[in-house]
């Protein structure tokens, strides 16, 4: 049973680029290993998290907290995850429910969705899909778009445009995501584990090199025309993505 509830109660982490007030999200699942994926993947995309491990847990933090959004498991070790979320639904104002169940749990889902959860995810998920699936619950009633901008580089979430100064840059879906992920952690050295884990499967290990593949693939398209680099090789680490002078002193500094 764990519980990282962060004790900073109201007050919410600036973590986002855009300079929005992070979104808050609970996190409700006893898989460690689920939990630290989800939590690492949300927090580097801006969002603030916290996480319950069982159900108690959760009803109590619903109770504390005002969240943005909840993602429910339903396999939880001292309860149910439907009851949870019925206790959720109970409250006056309840945020969005997003349910995770397991391959074969049609049933679950069903009876989930009938309790008023607003969407569902079936184990195992890729997190782009997961965030995908947050965003799109999270945007309802907040029509601001988000957008992120590092130097003359733009990418709008929303529409999924990317743009560096004047001229629009086509990527494939896959180097967006991985573009967006760099440009949410602008400045930090990123691994190339973190990146497949972050854009691919969970479980995509040995597949590393493919990294390196798309990374080409980008530089292509938002550097080599451009005197000013954007993405930085990191010797031994991976890559990060700055402005050239902030790649620079980054590196100077050790990454
Ligand atoms: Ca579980």
């Amino acid at each position: 049973m764990t519980a990282f509830a962060d004790s900073t109660g109201g007050a919410r982490r600036p973590r986002c680029y855009t300079a929005d007030v992070a979104m808050r999200v609970l996190i409700v699942e006893d898989e460690k290993r689920i939990q630290d994926f989800l939590s690492r993947g949300l927090e580097s995309a801006g969002y603030a998290v916290d996480v319950a491990g069982d159900g108690a847990t959760a009803i109590s933090l619903v109770h504390g907290t005002e969240y943005d959004l909840v993602i429910l498991d339903l396999m939880l070790p001292d309860t149910d995850g439907l009851s949870v979320l019925q206790k959720v639904r109970n409250r006056k104002v309840s945020p969005p429910v997003l349910i995770l169940s397991a391959r074969d749990a049609v049933d679950d889902r069903v009876k989930g969705l009938e309790l008023g959860a607003d969407d569902y995810l079936t184990k195992p998920f890729a997190f782009v899909e997961l965030l995908a699936r947050v965003r799109a619950l999270l945007r309802r009633g907040q029509p601001t778009p988000e957008r992120l901008q590092v130097g003359d580089l733009t990418l709008d979430c929303i529409r999924r445009k990317v743009t560096r100064g004047p001229d629009a840059i086509e990527l494939a879906p896959k180097e967006f995501s991985i573009l967006e992920y760099m440009m949410r952690n602008r400045g930090r050295p990123l691994s190339r584990t973190m990146i497949v884990e972050h854009v691919w499967d969970m479980d995509y290990d040995g597949l590393t090199n493919i990294v390196d593949v798309y990374i080409r693939h980008l530089r292509s398209k938002i550097d080599d025309l451009y005197p000013e680099k954007m993405i930085h090789t990191v010797r031994g680490i991976g890559y990060m993505l700055d402005t050239p002078e902030k790649g620079a002193e980054q590196l100077a500094r050790g990454g």
